[in-house]
């Protein structure tokens, strides 16, 4: 039995390498950007007009001829004299030799002809070329999440496809005589599969789909030949279930005889004790306790780091701190976590705690953390917890 920080360092150091993957951007939902991208091209790519009005060759002259137009999106260069204005609109070409726009609140304009009443700076109104950023200049780093606004100024650029981690391939086993899918009906002494859909949820929630969800029944052969063809397909793969002591709980037997690698089993926890991790060349095996609320908080507290990582984000947890309001006694010597509702700033437990209820864990968006060593808390103790809020 290791304790849970070692657990999750002895996952840090296990960790495979990143791969990435060149992807559309409009199939980009937060991806995380795996190389740095240069400019392509200036943006603005060519002095543009920031306002309609009228651009002119900046002289101190105030009455001006209109020597013709030009639209956004028109290419229209005429050579201008200090008495010659062009009509302008937003987004249009500045034609090389005027250097300013007027806007056209401040002109009266009679035919051909337009006054100025309120003369501009000189270079008002006219976006330069590489304003906002040149050609050949860093656009974005690598690690920046690509959310709208970087899909919007990759677009800006005309770049198609962009280099981003890919997530990992996850297949999901879930084992049990005693599961049955959803839509069949409940036999005596049967229950619904609750774990695999959580799981398949809180990946796509997270930002990865599935490559497989497959169940297992409890026996060797079983769980082998499905633990056989998920390592085929898979990068990581999350068994629930059956990694207890009882007669019918094979996974670890399974995984040994396959030749994944144990690196550890069992961990001075609550809920979760039965945890086991392991790893066959470059892939990842965790076997997830069966108990639904146990299975759920070694996937927040175990294997969400590892896809985090894989995705080209933090491994570590953001470790928060709140005033608890409440009492709790730990006489486990065990690390817990629990859930818990943050509120207005305050963190509290939420009852109903076993690791068979998910009750709990359906309304609570945090995850409380005791240590072993922490024998009781009390109102207005600063504690430690993981905001789960937008993990689940
Ligand atoms: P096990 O770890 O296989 O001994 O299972 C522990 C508890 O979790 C038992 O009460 C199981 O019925 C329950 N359990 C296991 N797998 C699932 C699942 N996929 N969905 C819901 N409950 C499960
Ligand atoms: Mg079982």
């Amino acid at each position: 039995m290791i304790l849970f920080e070692k657990a999750l360092e002895c996952i840090n150091l296990n960790l495979p390498k990143r791969k990435f993957v060149s992807c559309k951007i409009t199939e980009i939902i937060d991806g995380i950007l795996a190389e740095d991208i240069y400019a392509p091209i200036s943006l603005p790519p060519f002095r543009q007009s920031a306002m309609d009005g009228y651009a002119f060759k900046y002289s101190g002259n105030k009455t001006l001829k209109v020597i013709g137009e030009v639209r956004a999106g028109e290419f229209f260069n005429p050579s201008l004299n200090n008495n010659e204005a062009v009509r302008i609109f937003t987004g249009a070409r500045v034609p090389d030799e005027a250097n300013t726009v007027v806007i056209q609140e401040h002109v009266e304009r009679n035919l051909n002809e337009i006054t100025i009443a309120k003369i501009p700076e000189k270079g008002d109104n006219v976006r330069d070329v590489g304003e906002q950023i040149k050609r050949g200049d860093l656009a974005l780093k690598k690690g920046n999440v690509l959310n709208s606004a970087s899909i919007g100024y990759l677009a800006n650029f005309g770049i198609e496809n962009a280099p981003i981690y890919r997530a990992p391939k996850v297949s999901v086993i879930g084992t049990g005589d005693e599961l049955v899918a959803l839509g069949n009906q409940l036999e005596e002494g049967k229950i619904y599969d609750s774990n695999t859909l959580m799981l398949q949820s809180v990946l796509k929630k997270n930002g990865v789909e599935t490559v497989s969800v497959t169940k297992a029944v409890d026996t060797l052969e079983d769980v082998t030949r499905e633990i056989n063809k998920a390592l085929e397909i898979s990068d990581l793969i999350l068994i629930s279930g059956g990694i207890s002591v009882g007669d019918y709980d094979f996974v670890r037997q399974a995984l040994i005889d396959v030749g994944v690698e144990e690196l550890f089993y069992k961990v001075n926890q609550r809920p979760g004790k039965p945890l086991w991790f392991g790893k066959k060349e470059d892939k990842l095996i965790v076997a997830l306790p069966g108990n639904p609320a146990s299975s759920l908080s070694c996937f927040l507290v175990y294997v969400l780091p590892i896809i985090r990582h894989l995705r080209g984000l933090e491994f570590n947890h953001k470790i928060q701190t709140a005033k608890f309001e409440g009492s709790f006694q730990n006489k486990t010597g065990k690390q817990l976590f629990l859930k818990a509702e943050l509120k207005d700033g305050k963190i509290s437990l939420l009852s109903h705690q076993a690791s068979s209820m998910l009750h709990s864990f359906a309304l609570s968006n945090a995850l409380l953390l005791v240590s072993p060593s922490i024998p009781e808390l009390k109102s207005g103790d600063i504690v430690p917890y993981i905001n789960i809020a937008n993990d689940l």
